[in-house]
C-alpha cells in the first residue's frame, strides 16, 4: 500500500505514545483521517507528574497532551470512554465496546500497560492502591496526608517517587522491597545505595530483601505481616510491583506476543498494517533480542518512528534509552546501558546535601562509556548522550577533572 493510498489510520490508546503519534504522523505530512480510541475519559495526558506534581500541588499541575482545540485544529477523531474490545486483523477492523466497528488502512497499538496485581491486597476491599492513571493519583491526595502511616510495596520508581511525595506531605511511610537493592532493575549499584540513602536521611524506612507473609485488616488498619513474623500497620497500602503490558487484544487477533507485543525496528507486528508503540511493545534491538523499555521518551520515539514508517520517511537510528526520576528535590537522569562494568563519578556524591549536591557518573565497559548519569545535572545529559552515541573512549583525566568543560570535551 503506497502513502497515498492510507486513507485511515486508527489509534488505539489516548496516552503518551498515541498522542505523540497524531502529532508525528502531521509532522510527517500525513493528510488523511486519524480516530483516537481511548477508553478513558480524559484526553491525552502525561503520566509521570501522577506520582509527584498531581499529588503535591493538585491545583496548579497541568497534565494534558492534547486540547481538545488542538485535536480539532489536527483534524483528529478522538473517541473517549469507548475502548476496543476486538482487532480483526484480516478484516482489518476494530470493534468498540459500544458494539460499533471501524475500518483502518493502518492501526497502531498504543494500550501501554496496567499495574501487576497482588490479589491478596486487592482482597482486602480498601486501603489498598496502586497508580497508573489520574483516578488512581487524584484518589491518593486524600490518603497521604500528614501523620498517616503509609506502606509502600516495592521500591522502585512508583515506590521511592511516591515516598518522595508522602514524605513532602508528613505522612509516615514504609518502603517493602523484596530484592537486595531499591530500583535494583533501572539503575546501577553505587546510584541505588544513594537513593536508598536519601530516602532513609528523609525519614523514610526502607526495608530490603523483605517479603510479605500476610496481610490483613483490623478495623480501619491495614495489618502487614512480614515473612520474620513482624507486624507492620499502617492507614494504606500502595504497591508498585511493575506493570503488565495491555496486550490482551493483540493475542486475541493472533498476534506473535510475548508478555508485550512483538515489533520490529519499524515498530511493525506480525501483521504489516498493525503497528504497536510504548508501553505495550518490544522491540527488536541491535542485539538481536526484543526489549521493552517503560518510558516517557520511549513512547514518543517509538511514535515517531510508526509514524515515520508509514509515511514512508527514513527513521534515526533509536538514541540510548533515557528517563529521568525526581525524587525528594533532586532530579536524576539515566543514559544507556545501566550494568556497565564500572561506574566513575566526577564530582562529588554528598547525601547530606541533597538538592545542593550536583554530580555525574559515567559507566565504562571495556574501556567505552556506555552510560550515563546525571544528579541535579541535567544540563551535562546531553553530553553524556553524545559521548555514548560516539561510543567514546573513557579518559579519566579528562572526564573526571571538574576544572574541564564537559561540553568543550564532547566535541
Ligand atoms: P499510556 O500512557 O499508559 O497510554 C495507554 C493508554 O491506552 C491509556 O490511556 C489506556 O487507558 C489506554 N488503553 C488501554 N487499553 C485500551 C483499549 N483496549 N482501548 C482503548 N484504549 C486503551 N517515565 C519517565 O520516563 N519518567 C518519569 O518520571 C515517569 N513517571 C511515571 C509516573 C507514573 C505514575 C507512571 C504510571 C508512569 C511514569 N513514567 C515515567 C512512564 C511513562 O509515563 C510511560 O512509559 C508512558 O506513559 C507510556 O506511554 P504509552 O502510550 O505506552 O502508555
Ligand atoms: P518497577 O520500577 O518495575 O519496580 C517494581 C519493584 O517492585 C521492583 O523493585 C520489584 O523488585 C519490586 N517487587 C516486585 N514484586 C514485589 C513484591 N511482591 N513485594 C515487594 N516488592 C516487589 O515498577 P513500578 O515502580 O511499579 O512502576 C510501574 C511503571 O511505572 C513502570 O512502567 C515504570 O517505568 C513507570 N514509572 C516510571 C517512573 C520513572 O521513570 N520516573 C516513575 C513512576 C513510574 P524486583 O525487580 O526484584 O522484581
Amino acid at each position: 500500500m503506497s502513502q497515498n493510498e492510507i486513507e485511515t489510520i486508527v489509534i488505539v490508546g489516548a496516552g503518551q505514545a498515541g498522542a505523540s503519534a497524531i502529532l508525528e504522523l502531521r509532522a510527517n505530512k500525513y493528510e488523511g483521517k486519524i480516530i483516537l480510541v481511548g477508553d478513558e475519559t480524559h484526553l491525552p495526558y502525561e503520566r509521570p507528574p501522577l506520582s509527584k506534581d498531581v499529588i503535591l500541588k493538585p491545583e496548579e499541575t497541568k497534565i494534558e497532551i492534547l486540547s481538545e482545540q488542538k485535536l480539532i485544529d489536527l483534524g483528529v477523531e478522538h473517541i473517549a470512554d469507548n475502548g476496543v474490545v476486538k482487532i480483526n486483523a484480516d478484516a482489518k477492523t476494530i470493534e468498540l465496546k459500544n458494539g460499533e466497528t471501524l475500518a483502518f488502512d493502518k492501526l497502531l497499538l498504543a494500550t501501554g500497560g496496567a499495574a501487576r496485581r497482588l490479589p491478596n491486597f486487592d482482597a482486602l476491599g480498601k486501603h489498598v492502591y496502586t497508580l497508573r492513571n489520574l483516578e488512581d493519583s487524584q484518589a491518593l491526595v486524600p490518603v497521604l496526608q500528614a501523620g498517616r502511616r503509609i506502606i509502600l510495596i516495592g521500591g522502585g520508581v512508583i515506590g521511592l517517587e511516591l515516598a518522595s511525595s508522602a514524605r513532602f506531605k508528613d505522612c509516615q511511610v514504609t518502603v517493602i522491597e523484596m530484592g537486595p537493592m531499591v530500583m535494583g532493575r533501572s539503575s546501577p549499584r553505587i546510584l541505588s545505595e544513594l537513593l536508598l540513602e536519601q530516602q532513609r536521611l528523609a525519614g523514610v524506612d526502607v526495608r530490603l530483601s523483605t517479603s510479605i507473609a500476610d496481610c490483613k485488616l483490623d478495623g480501619e488498619e491495614v495489618v502487614v505481616t512480614l515473612a520474620d513474623g513482624e507486624e507492620l500497620r499502617a492507614d494504606a497500602v500502595v504497591y508498585g510491583i511493575g506493570i503488565v503490558p495491555n496486550a490482551q487484544l493483540a493475542v486475541d487477533a493472533g498476534l506473535d506476543v510475548d508478555f508485550a507485543v512483538k515489533v520490529n525496528e519499524n515498530c511493525q507486528t506480525s501483521h504489516a498494517d498493525i503497528y504497536a508503540a510504548g508501553d505495550v511493545a518490544t522491540q527488536l534491538r541491535d542485539c538481536g533480542q526484543h526489549r521493552r523499555v517503560e518510558t516517557w521518551e520511549n513512547a514518543n520515539l517509538q511514535a515517531g518512528i510508526f509514524a515515520r514508517h508509514v509515511m514512508g520517511v527514513e527513521h534515526p537510528v533509536a538514541n540510548p534509552a533515557w528517563f529521568w526520576t525526581d525524587q525528594l528535590d533532586i532530579n536524576y537522569q539515566f543514559v544507556g546501558d545501566m550494568a556497565a562494568a564500572e561506574w566513575l563519578v566526577r564530582g562529588e556524591i554528598n547525601p547530606a546535601q541533597r538538592a545542593e549536591s550536583s554530580f555525574v557518573l559515567f559507566g565504562v565497559t571495556d574501556g567505552v562509556i556506555v552510560g550515563g548519569i546525571t544528579v541535579n545535572a541535567a544540563k551535562d545529559m546531553r553530553h553524556l548522550k553524545k559521548l555514548i552515541s560516539k561510543q567514546a573512549p573513557f579518559e579519566a583525566e579528562k572526564y573526571l577533572d571538574l576544572t574541564q568543560d564537559l561540553r568543550k570535551l564532547v566535541k
